[in-house]
C-alpha cells in the first residue's frame, strides 16, 4: 500500500516542496496540515500534484485546540499514520513587541515548539498502530540554533538557560523567552529551533525501542528563498539569496532541500532513528553533530517535563 505522510505547515517552503517530491514517487499519500486551507490546496495545484496524492486537513499550531480537533479529524479519516513530518515555522526577526498563541504563550515557541510538541505526543499512538515497515517521526531542526557552527554564532545566539520562562509559562508576564530574558524575535526563533531538535532527541530516547519509531531531525541547507523570511526588512530579503548562494555557498533551493527532507522520510539508508542529518555541498547526506546545548540530555528531559505541563498533558 501507499505510506500516508502527515506534514505540517505544507502550504509553501520545504513543506510544499516535500509533500510534492513524495507525491511525485507514487508511493506516498500526503496529508497536509496547514492553517490556511485554500492556500494549502492552491499551493498543492501549483506544483502540479494530483488530487489522489494529498489531503488538505486544517492545523493552526498556534492554537492546542486546533491541534487537538486536527487529530481527531485526522482519526475520522481512519488513514494509518505512518510518517509525521514536523515543519511549520514562523520566524519575526523585526518584531519589536512578542505575539502570543490562542493559549497566550509567545508566538515563535508556541507554535514551532509547543504546538509540534502536543501534536507529536499525540499522534505517537497513531504511529504505533501503523503496520507500515519504516515508521518515522522528523522534526525539521536548523543550523542557526546550532552554536557549534558559524551561522549559529550569529547574534542573538540561542540559549535556552535553565528555562525559567518556559516554566513560568511564557506568557509576558514574567518573560515572554525561555531563558528569561527580554524579548527578541531572532533568538526566540533560534531557541524554538534547539528545543526541536531536544525534542526528537527526548522522543527516540523514550520511545524509540518500544515501537520501532525513527526519529530524526535535519538541517536541510539555507533556503533563503522561502515565506520564512517574510517578515524581514526588504533589504535583507534582497540580499539574503545571493548572499547565501556566492559566499557563503550554503544556499539550496526549494525543489532541493524537499528532495532531502523526502529522503529522510522514507530512503532506506537514512533509517538510523536520534540522527539528524545534514548535506555535504555534493548533496551527499551524513550524521552531522549537535551542539552542546541541543544535544544536552539533561535539558531534552526538563524541556520535555515543562511542556507537558504548559501543553495539558501533566
Ligand atoms: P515557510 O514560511 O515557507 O513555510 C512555513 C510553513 O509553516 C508555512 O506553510 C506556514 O503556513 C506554516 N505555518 C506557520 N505558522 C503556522 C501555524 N500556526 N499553523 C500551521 N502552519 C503554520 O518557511 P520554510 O519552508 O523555510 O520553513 C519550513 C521549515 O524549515 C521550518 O521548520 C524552518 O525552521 C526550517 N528551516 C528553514 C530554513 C530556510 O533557510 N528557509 C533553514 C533551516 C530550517 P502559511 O503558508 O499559512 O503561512
Amino acid at each position: 500500500r501507499k505510506g500516508t505522510a502527515v506534514i505540517t505547515g505544507a502550504s509553501s517552503g520545504l513543506g510544499l516542496a516535500t509533500a510534492k517530491a513524495l507525491a511525485d514517487t507514487g508511493k506516498w499519500h500526503v496529508i497536509m496540515a496547514c492553517r490556511n486551507f485554500l492556500k494549502a490546496e492552491k499551493a498543492a495545484r501549483s506544483v502540479g500534484m494530483s488530487k489522489e496524492d494529498y489531503t488538505v486537513m486544517h492545523l493552526d499550531l498556534a492554537s492546542l485546540e486546533s491541534v487537538k480537533q486536527f487529530v481527531d479529524s485526522f482519526r475520522r479519516t481512519e488513514k494509518p499514520l505512518d510518517v509525521l513530518v514536523c515543519n511549520a515555522a514562523v520566524y519575526q526577526p523585526t518584531a519589536k513587541e512578542p505575539s502570543f498563541t490562542a493559549e497566550g504563550f509567545e508566538l515563535s515557541v508556541g507554535t514551532n515548539h509547543l504546538g509540534h510538541f502536543l501534536l507529536s505526543r499525540l499522534l505517537i499512538d497513531d504511529l504505533k498502530q501503523s503496520d507500515y515497515p519504516s515508521k518515522r517521526m522528523i522534526i525539521v531542526g536548523s543550523i542557526t540554533g546550532n552554536t557549534n557552527t558559524l551561522a549559529g554564532n550569529v547574534p542573538p545566539k540561542a540559549n535556552l538557560g535553565d528555562l525559567r520562562g518556559l516554566a513560568s509559562g511564557l506568557n509576558g508576564q514574567n518573560s515572554s523567552m525561555i531563558d528569561g530574558g527580554e524579548f527578541d524575535g531572532a533568538k526566540a526563533y533560534k531557541d524554538s529551533k534547539v528545543c526541536n531538535m531536544l525534542t526528537m532527541q527526548e522522543l527516540h530516547r523514550r520511545y524509540h525501542e518500544e515501537i520501532g519509531v525513527t526519529f530524526s531531525s535535519l538541517y536541510p541547507g539555507c533556503i533563503a528563498t522561502t515565506g520564512l523570511f517574510r517578515e524581514h526588512i526588504p533589504l535583507f530579503r534582497l540580499l539574503f539569496p545571493p548572499f547565501q548562494k556566492y559566499i557563503t555557498k550554503g544556499y539550496v533551493s526549494e525543489e532541493e532541500a524537499g528532495k532531502r527532507l523526502a529522503q529522510v522520510v522514507s530512503d532506506p539508508s537514512l533509517g538510523k532513528s536520534g540522527v539528524y542529518w545534514s548535506w555535504n555541498n555534493n548533496s551527499s547526506s551524513f550524521e552531522n553533530q549537535l551542539s552542546k546545548e541541543a544535544s544536552d540530555a539533561e535539558k531534552a528531559k526538563k524541556l520535555w517535563e515543562v511542556s507537558e505541563k504548559l501543553v495539558g498533558l501533566a
